[in-house]
């Protein structure tokens, strides 16, 4: 049977693992120690002149280069395994987090402490995400989005489940978002489509719905003067649904749509 979605390989190079690991640790420890320190784990007399606002302030740039880090990582060993990448993420965000207990004044576990916990373990979300791959080219796949503004087409086309070639048919229909929004809220649907800028074939798609709706007319905090052609009945989209999720094109329209898409 063929293969209609796309599923992990899980596998990965042992070596660009290791370097990758060995570059983020200290990395992330970095980062532990660099907030440790600017919001007086090490000093009590920062501590406690430091407010609140300056303290999220600070975790907020931890999780962002954390975030970073990650991001990174996996950019660099491309480690299909969610579960090794998960499993070195949770090592690096408590060694991250651990870095300041190692060298703090007076161990006292605080609200403020589980907090920071939080804070390290939400860049696992990027650990978690899958990154469509090309096998043969070693590569990512790069992507483009485009909306069928008309979602009754699309809908009508989409009775045969796992097979989207019909997207070529549609792709007249297939428009970037218009930056004004309709009178009345109407589904359109959002294609995301992914392709292997090397090979070109194998490309990916994932479709949700999404809701069309306008801003509101006035914005309170802006001169109505200035803005007043521009800042009204603005494009606003929600998403309602996944319609299809890392569904295979087949290598003919793909490449079509690519040509399209891309060039
Ligand atoms: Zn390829």
């Amino acid at each position: 049977m063929p293969k209609t979605h796309y599923h992990s390989s899980g596998k990965y190079a042992p070596i660009p693992l290791t370097i990758a690991t060995l570059l983020a640790l200290p990395a992330s420890i970095w980062c532990g120690n660099f907030y440790g320190a600017q919001t007086g784990s090490y000093n009590p007399t920062i501590a406690a002149e430091m407010g609140l606002f300056g303290r999220i302030l600070a975790m907020s740039f931890w999780t962002a280069a954390l975030s970073l880090i990650f991001y990174l990582f996996k950019r660099y060993n491309h480690n299909r395994n969610a579960r090794i990448n998960v499993g070195i993420g949770v090592f690096l965000s408590l060694s991250s987090w651990l870095t300041n207990w190692i060298f703090y004044c007076n161990m006292e576990m605080k609200g403020i402490h589980l907090v920071e916990l939080v804070m390290v373990a939400l860049p696992l979300s990027i650990m978690l995400m899958m990154n469509y791959y090309c096998e043969k080219c070693r590569q990512y796949y790069s992507s483009t989005s485009i909306f069928i503004l008309d979602s009754g087409k699309f809908y009508k086309h989409a009775r045969k489940p796992a097979d989207y070639d019909f997207l070529l048919d549609l792709v007249m229909d297939m428009n970037q978002l218009p930056e004004k929004g309709p009178a009345q809220p109407k589904e359109i649907i959002k294609i995301i489509f992914y392709y292997c800028d090397s090979c070109g074939s194998r490309a990916i798609v994932d479709i949700d719905s999404y809701t069309w709706s306008q801003s509101s007319k006035h914005s309170y905090w802006k001169k109505e003067s200035y803005y007043h052609h521009r800042s009204h009945h603005k494009s606003v989209i929600s998403r309602q649904g996944t319609v299809v999720q890392g569904a295979y094109l087949g290598d003919e329209a793909g490449r079509n749509l690519k040509a399209y898409l891309v060039g």
